[in-house]
């Protein structure tokens, strides 16, 4: 949907791009993911990133994309 404007779901090409994602329209929704420990420690932040929605107007269909991708390379491994 992000690069042709089209629901893979439904075909329809009203797209509402670039959505961003909040909590309750106060906070930022982040991608996060956590740097695994032995013991259950408290794990600090491996990477992050601010994601972004594009919403099919027509059937509700939704891709989310993490505006830094870069961010989750090698991440979580
Ligand atoms: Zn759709």
């Amino acid at each position: 949907m992000r690069n042709n404007q089209k629901c893979p779901k439904c075909g329809s090409t009203d797209i509402a791009a670039g959505v961003e994602l909040t909590v309750g329209g106060a906070q930022t929704v982040h991608l996060e993911t956590y740097r695994k420990q032995l013991g259950g420690l408290v794990q600090p932040v491996e990477a992050h990133s601010k994601a972004t929605a594009y919403v099919c107007s027509h059937c509700g269909f939704i891709e989310i994309y993490a505006d830094t991708p870069s961010q989750f390379r090698g991440a979580n491994r």
